[in-house]
């Protein structure tokens, strides 16, 4: 069902709606106060085909407020379970509601979704809202890691309630209009092998193939490669994280989509000195989403998705578990693979070669000893320019970076080539958690949206090396407490 609603530009269709019913809930509004537009992505508004000169005006606002749907619009909230920390639970859109899918001219399907806008079947005992401050940071966030060529949800507005939430205190109300491949998670495929008949869960795989694979729709073991694919799209996103420093924070399945996008931006952060066991968010007492543990962590949740799987992989269940475990095996290999190559680019190594594993392990060993800056070594690897960290003054150092240059010098390409290639892996720049912070206060607390906007110009492209970018590389002030993330509800 297509609508061409020309007004402002929506061209939405409500697939997600063909589903059996047991996927989603339809929704009344929930319409706020007075919403104010306060944030406003013009790019993506016109990747997506939107007006965005008319996107300011009241009736757009009205929508990304949800206080009225555009038309063709069947607002709804998606069932989905998950593990969270391990614990499996009925969990769904509790506080998000799609509007649809944008059909974009270039002939993409993309979910347009608000959230914050209320309560919803699936609300639990939350109020369905979101606070400004942690819809600006997934905003933030978001496009940073878009920036950075990851896969991930974007970002397209953020509007103020005029009302307030309860949380610790008191704290102004947001919605954020959220743009995804997809919101199936791998919770969805939990949630339909849990409570659905296989039917159902036959409905959401060919689903999810038409939409995200549909080059194996006609392939008659479909569903194993539906399993294939999602372990290679994610083992490929969790190795570009790792080569940035990101750390998502709560990798529960109900936040790993079947798109290989990153989504469900809470307590993140970006790592600065190098350290595996790095955690930000204060939940995470037990460290299960460690930096270090945020690959096999992957592999689990994977698991999940493949045992949800098994009743479309064969009909005996123990050659579908066989299966099944056949391409599990393969993740960490394959995850390996991609962080390997991700860190030879890294190094301005275009060839492959023996050594090369330990060469790096060597430097990141260097790097935790000495507590160098994730972002700021490479870079100044990059350019040469070995300032900024004890860990450039030590003989280790000398000797590591002598073999470095001499396996540089074993490839067949310029000094050149090699460098350009580092700077296309190397970020100047990454969301550091200090700007971050900053960029919030003065909007949240002054209204400021001026620091956020030099923040998110400044990530817009971090392979730049541009001088203005300079100031965004520098560390935090040195502080007692550690820097810590909270989940954001
Ligand atoms: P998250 O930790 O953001 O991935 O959310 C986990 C679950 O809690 C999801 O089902 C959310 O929809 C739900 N949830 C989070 N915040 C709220 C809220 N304020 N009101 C209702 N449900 C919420
Ligand atoms: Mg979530």
């Amino acid at each position: 069902m297509i609508n061409n609603n020309n007004e402002l530009g929506w061209n939405l269709e409500i697939s997600y709606a063909q589903l059996p019913e047991k996927f989603y809930a339809t929704l009344e509004l929930n319409p706020v106060k007075s919403p104010e537009l306060v944030y406003f992505n013009e790019e993506l508004a016109k990747n997506l085909g939107l007006d965005s000169e008319k996107l300011n005006s009241e009736a757009a606002v009205e929508v990304f407020a949800g206080n009225r749907m555009p038309k063709g619009s069947i607002p709804l909230a998606q069932a989905y379970g998950g593990h969270q920390f391990g614990h499996f639970n009925m969990l769904g859109d509790g506080r998000a509601l799609l509007v649809g899918e944008q059909l974009t001219s270039s002939g993409e399907c993309l979910d347009i979704q608000l959230k914050g806008s209320g309560r919803t079947p699936f609300s639990r005992g939350g109020d369905g809202r979101a606070a400004l401050g942690p819809m600006l940071r997934e905003y933030i966030i978001s496009e940073a890691m878009y920036g950075l060529g990851i896969p991930t949800t974007r970002s397209l507005a953020v509007v103020s309630t005029g009302e307030s939430i309860i949380r610790e205190t008191e704290l102004p109300g947001a919605i954020l209009t959220r743009v995804a491949a997809s919101h199936i998670r791998v919770g969805t495929f939990q949630y339909a092998a849990r409570w659905g008949t296989i039917d159902d869960l036959q409905a959401l795989a060919d689903y999810t193939i038409k939409r995200h694979f549909p080059e194996i729709e006609e392939k008659e073991d479909r569903y194993l490669l539906l399993l294939r694919e999602v372990i290679n799209r994610q083992a490929a996103l969790i190795a570009k994280w790792q080569l940035v420093g990101f750390i998502h924070g709560v990798m529960n399945t109900d936040n790993m989509t079947i798109s290989g996008e990153t989504i469900d931006y809470g307590p993140c952060a970006f790592m600065n000195s190098y350290d595996p066991a790095t955690v930000f968010s204060s939940i995470d007492r037990q460290g299960r989403y460690a930096y270090g543990n945020q690959p096999p962590i992957g592999g689990w949740n994977l698991t999940r998705f493949a045992e949800s799987l098994l009743p479309l992989l064969h009909e005996d269940q123990d050659e579908a578990v066989d299966l099944a475990q056949a391409e599990i095996s393969k993740y960490m290999d394959l995850y390996n693979d991609y962080w390997l190559q991700g860190m030879r680019a890294k190094l301005g190594l275009f060839n492959e070669e023996k050594e090369d594993s330990s060469l790096i392990k060597e430097l990141l060993e260097m790097m935790e000893q000495y507590s160098a800056d994730f972002t700021n070594t490479f870079k100044a690897l990059t350019l040469r320019q070995y300032n900024g960290s004890n860990l450039f003054n030590t003989t280790a150092f000398s000797d590591w970076s002598r073999k470095w240059e001499e396996r540089l010098e074993k490839q067949q390409k310029t000094s050149e080539a090699s460098q350009e290639l580092m700077r296309n892996n190397n970020p100047a720049v990454i969301p550091r958690n200090h700007r971050v912070e900053e960029a919030l206060a003065a909007a949240v607390e002054d209204g400021d949206y001026d620091v956020m906007k030099r923040l998110l110009n400044a990530l817009s492209n971090p392979f730049e090396y541009a001088a203005e970018q300079e100031e965004y590389a520098s560390l935090p002030p040195k502080s007692a407490k550690p820097y810590r993330t909270f989940c954001g509800t």
